[in-house]
Formats: C-alpha cells, structure tokens, sequence
C-alpha cells in the first residue's frame, strides 16, 4: 500500500495515518513529526525550520524533499507507506513522482480527506498532543485520562504553537494556495478518491477498509 493523504490541516490525516499504519503495518511518513523532530535535534535547524513552521508557512521544498527521500528509500518503507502532510505543492508531487519511478514503485492511490474550514479550526485549537508519543488528544471529546497528562507517557500535553487561531487561518491559506491545486493534479492522474474527513476516526477506518478492499490493496 503506497497511499498519500491530501486534505486541509485538522482534516484528520494524522490520526487516521497512525490507524492505518497499525491495522496494515505500513510505516506512516508524515513530513510535519519529521520537521518537528528534526527541530529538536538540530539547532541550525532550528533556527531555519522553526521559523516556516511557527508560521504556517511551508518549509522550503528542498529541505522537506530530502528529509522524505532519506525516508521513503529505508527498508521498512519498501512493504508500503503513507505519505501523511507531503506532497504539499506541485513541485513536490513532480519530485515525489520521480522519485518513486527512481526506486521502481507507484502511488496507489490519493485520498482526499474533504473537511469544512469550521472543523479544521475546532479541531485544532482544541488540539493538545504528547510532546513524547505524538498521540492527539482534544479539549472537548478526546480527553486524556488525567487532565491535561498523556494516558501513555504520563507527561503533560502541549498546545502546539502552529494550532494557534491565527496561524491556523494562515495555514488554512496555505493549504488553498498551495495544496488544493494537487487535487485536480491526481485526479488527473486517476488516483484521487475523495472522503469525508468530518467523519469521527472509526467510522472513517470503516469507510477505508471497504474502499482499500475494493481496489485490491488489501
Ligand atoms: P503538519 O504537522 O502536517 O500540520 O505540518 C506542520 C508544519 O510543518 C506545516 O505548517 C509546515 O510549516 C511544515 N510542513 C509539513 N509538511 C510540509 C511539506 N510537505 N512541505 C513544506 N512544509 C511542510
């Protein structure tokens, strides 16, 4: 299963990545955990990456294109993977294409995970995240056990600086700018199936796996 998921920010993709990941065993590469770790780890990172992202701007494509070419090309990502938050403009489909035909391998398919902009901004104010695990809670129907603490690290959650309303707007423009354009790219290219990301993650699972049957990826 080689699959991108394509959607506004808050459309679900991450949560939904990490369920597939899990019932498929296919590694889920999302560019968004792999820019934050590489914050972490690396202070001239930092200063360059920081910036792009606590403004919900897009990282240039030449870092994030390398740092998803390193990835994709690991061995346990030859059994299949989900591309959670990249391609993220056109550029970065064109490279991603030439990329895969370079390690002999297809997308499958592109989901499109369509979201109200109403949803996208609950969804991410009231979004809090284990700065350890990466598990999603929400303020309102994805409460931790313990306030405000991860039910599995047992750590406090944060709110992360780019799930602020006006960077969320921002991100949002983004996303329409820069983003949106992909859908007609795939659906050109056949590979587009669109689904409802207002859908809660179980109902949404059930909707994937009758649709991945369908088309024989599973
Ligand atoms: P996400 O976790 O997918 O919401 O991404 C968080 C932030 O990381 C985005 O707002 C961008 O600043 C950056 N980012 C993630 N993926 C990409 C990408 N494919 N291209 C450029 N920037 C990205």
């Amino acid at each position: 299963m080689k699959i991108v998921l394509l959607g506004p920010p808050g459309a679900g993709k991450g949560t939904q990545a990490n369920v597939l990941s899990n019932k498929f065993g296919v590694v889920r590469v999302s560019t968004g955990d792999i820019l934050r770790e590489a914050v972490k780890n690396d202070r001239d990172a930092d200063l360059l990456i920081k910036t792009y992202m606590d403004k919900g701007e897009l990282v240039p494509d030449e870092i994030v294109l390398s740092l998803v070419a390193e990835r994709i090309s690991r061995n346990d990502a030859k059994g299949g993977f989900i591309l959670d938050g990249f391609p993220r403009n056109k550029n970065q489909a064109i490279e991603l294409e030439n990329r895969l035909k370079n390690l002999g391998v297809k997308l499958d398919m592109v989901l499109y995970f369509k979201t109200k902009g109403s949803t996208s901004i609950e969804r991410l104010t009231g979004r809090r995240i284990c700065p350890k695990c990466g598990l999603n809670y929400h303020i309102k129907n994805r409460l931790p056990k313990k306030d405000n603490i991860c039910d599995v690290c047992g750590i406090g959650l944060i709110h992360r600086q780019d799930d602020k309303v006006e960077t969320i707007k921002n991100r949002l423009k983004v996303y329409k700018n820069q983003t949106q354009p992909l859908l007609k790219y795939y659906k050109d290219l056949g590979l587009l199936r669109e689904v409802p990301g207002d859908l809660d993650v179980d109902d949404l699972f059930k909707k994937l796996k009758t649709l991945f049957a369908n088309e024989n990826l599973i």
